[in-house]
C-alpha cells in the first residue's frame, strides 16, 4: 500500500542530507529519493510514486521486499533471541549453514558466515593463502569484489583505482567476452580457447608457485553481466588444479537464484573450492555474507586454528532470515521461476526489443540476470558513453534511466548498460510491464546513435 505524505518525505531527506555521508558519492552531489516502503518488485516514495524495481535494490532482492514468511521469521528470531557471539552453536546458524551446505555444489560441506560479500572475499583469500602457503591472488578486468582493503584491489573496474596504492600480490587477467573479445575471437569456442590460454600463461609467468588462488564471478555482475562460454569454467577448474591453485567462485552477486540455478557454478556443472555468497542468501533483510568450503581446504584448519573472525559471525537474526528465505525458495519454487522468467519472458523480450532499436548492441544473460549493451552503432560497436562516463559524457546513459524512471521503472545502469536484474519472484505481467517501459525509454538512446 503507498504512502501519500509528502512533508515526512521531505523531513528524511533533510535528515539524510544533513548527516548521512553516501557510498561512492560526492556528497555535495547526492539527491537521494526517499523511500516510504516496498512489495514484491515495487517500492514507492512519499509522493506515491511506484516504480518497479528492475534492480532488486543494489542485486539483493531476489526473493522481492517484504516475503511474509521471512519477515515472519525475523520477528520470531527477534522475540526468541536476538544475538548471541559466534562461539557458541545457535539454532538458526546451523540450521542456515546446513541449509547452504544442502544446495551448494560438489559436496561443498562447511560455512563460515561474515556479514557480506567483501567480508567473504576477504576471507577466501585469507584461506586460500593459508591453505597453500602462497601468496598471490589472480582476478579478472571487469569484476567487482567488494570494498574492503583486499576486495577493492581484487576489482577489476575504475572503483579500484583510488585505492591501488601500496598493494602487491594481486594480478588482473582478462576473462571471456565475446561482443568485445579481448582475444580477437570470432565464436565462443575460439574465445573460450584463448581465455584459457591467456590464463595459463598468466599463471606461469606470474610463477606457477606463487599462485594462492583464482578469484572470479562465475557470470560477472556488476562489470557486464557476462556469461562465460561452454568449457570456460570447466577449464579453469583444470588450470587450478593442474597448478595446486585454489579456485574461488564469488556467487556474492549470482548466487541463490539469480542465474536460474541455486549457484551460477551449477549451469555448468563446476565445482570451485570456495564459494562466496551474501546478498540473495537472504534478500539482504538483515545484513549476511560467507564463504562455503570445501573438504581440502577445511581440513587444513582441521588442527591448525583459523586465524579470524566477526563479532556478528552467524548472527542469528541475519541467519533466521536466511532459513526462511532458502526454505521459502524451494517450497514456492523460486529459482525454478527465475529460470522460466529468464527462459520464456525476459530473454525473448530483449531480443525483440534489440532488433527495434538502433542503440542496443546485444543483449545477453540467463534467468534474471540480464544486460543491455547500449552503443552509438551497431556496426562499429562503438559505446553509447565512454568507459567511466561522467558528467556530460553520460548524458545518453543518464537521459535513458530518467526516462526509465519518469515512467514508474527502476533501471540499473553501469557505463553503457542497464542491466535487468529484477527479483527472482517477478510476476510475467510485471516482467512485461518493465520491458515495455524499457522499448519506450530507449528511444531516447536511440537519439544519440550515429
Ligand atoms: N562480490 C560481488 C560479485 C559483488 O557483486 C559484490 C557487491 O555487489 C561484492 C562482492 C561485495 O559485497 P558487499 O557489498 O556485500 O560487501
Amino acid at each position: 500500500m503507498t504512502t501519500v505524505d509528502p512533508a515526512a518525505g521531505q523531513a528524511v531527506y533533510e535528515a539524510d542530507r544533513a548527516h548521512v555521508f553516501h557510498s561512492w558519492s560526492a556528497q555535495g552531489a547526492v539527491t537521494p529519493l526517499p523511500v516510504a516502503g516496498a512489495e514484491g518488485a515495487y517500492f514507492w516514495d512519499y509522493e506515491g510514486k511506484r516504480y518497479l524495481d528492475f534492480a532488486s535494490q543494489l542485486v539483493f532482492t531476489n526473493i522481492g521486499h517484504q516475503h511474509p514468511k521471512v519477515v515472519a521469521a525475523i520477528k520470531e528470531q527477534a522475540d526468541k533471541l536476538c544475538t548471541i557471539q559466534p562461539a557458541f552453536a545457535n539454532d538458526a546458524r546451523s540450521e542456515a549453514a546446513r541449509l547452504i551446505a544442502e544446495r551448494a555444489p560438489g559436496g561443498l560441506n562447511r560455512v563460515f558466515f561474515t556479514n557480506g560479500g567483501a567480508e567473504a572475499v576477504e576471507h577466501a583469500v585469507r584461506m586460500a593463502r593459508l591453505h597453500t602457503g602462497r601468496t598471490k591472488v589472480l582476478t579478472t578486468y571487469r569484476s567487482y569484489h567488494g570494498a574492503t582493503a583486499n576486495a577493492i584491489v581484487m576489482t577489476g573496474e575504475p572503483r579500484r583505482w583510488a585505492s591501488d596504492a601500496n598493494v602487491s600480490g594481486f594480478v588482473h587477467f582478462w576473462g571471456p567476452y565475446l561482443y568485445r573479445s579481448p582475444f580477437h575471437a570470432t565464436d565462443e569456442a575460439q574465445e573460450c580457447q584463448r581465455a584459457l590460454e591467456h590464463l595459463e600463461n598468466t599463471i606461469v609467468f606470474e610463477g606457477a608457485a606463487t599462485v594462492a588462488a583464482v578469484v572470479l564471478e562465475p557470470v560477472v555482475g556488476t562489470a557486464g553481466i557476462l556469461v562465460p562460454p561452454p568449457g570456460y569454467l570447466a577449464g579453469v577448474r583444470a588450470l587450478c588444479d593442474k597448478y595446486g591453485i585454489v579456485f574461488v567462485a564469488d556467487e556474492v552477486m549470482a548466487g541463490f537464484g539469480r542465474t536460474g540455478a541455486w549457484f551460477a557454478v551449477d549451469n555448468w556443472d563446476v565445482t570451485p573450492d570456495l564459494i562466496t555468497f551474501a546478498k540473495g542468501v537472504n534478500s539482504g533483510y538483515v545484513p549476511l555474507g560467507g564463504v562455503i568450503i570445501a573438504e581440502s581446504v577445511y581440513e587444513t584448519f582441521r588442527e591448525r586454528p583459523y586465524p579470524g573472525g566477526l563479532t556478528y559471525s552467524g548472527h542469528p537474526l541475519a541467519c533466521a532470515a536466511a532459513v526462511a528465505t532458502l526454505t521459502a525458495m524451494r517450497d514456492e519454487k523460486i529459482v525454478e521461476h527465475a529460470k522460466w522468467l529468464g527462459d520464456a519472458v525476459i530473454g525473448p523480450g530483449l531480443r525483440a526489443i534489440a532488433d527495434r532499436h538502433p542503440s542496443v548492441g546485444e543483449v545477453r544473460g540467463l534467468g534474471v540476470f540480464w544486460a543491455v549493451e547500449l552503443v552509438r552503432s551497431k556496426e562499429t560497436r562503438e559505446p553509447l558513453v565512454p568507459y567511466n562516463a561522467a558528467g556530460a559524457d553520460a548524458k545518453p546513459m543518464n537521459d535513458f534511466a530518467a526516462a526509465c524512471r519518469a515512467r514508474g521503472l527502476w533501471p540499473f545502469v553501469n557505463m553503457n548498460r542497464t542491466h535487468v536484474v529484477p527479483p527472482c519472484t517477478t510476476g510475467e505481467e510485471e516482467a512485461k510491464e518493465g520491458l515495455a517501459i524499457l522499448d519506450e525509454a530507449l528511444t531516447v538512446a536511440d537519439a544519440f546513435c550515429g
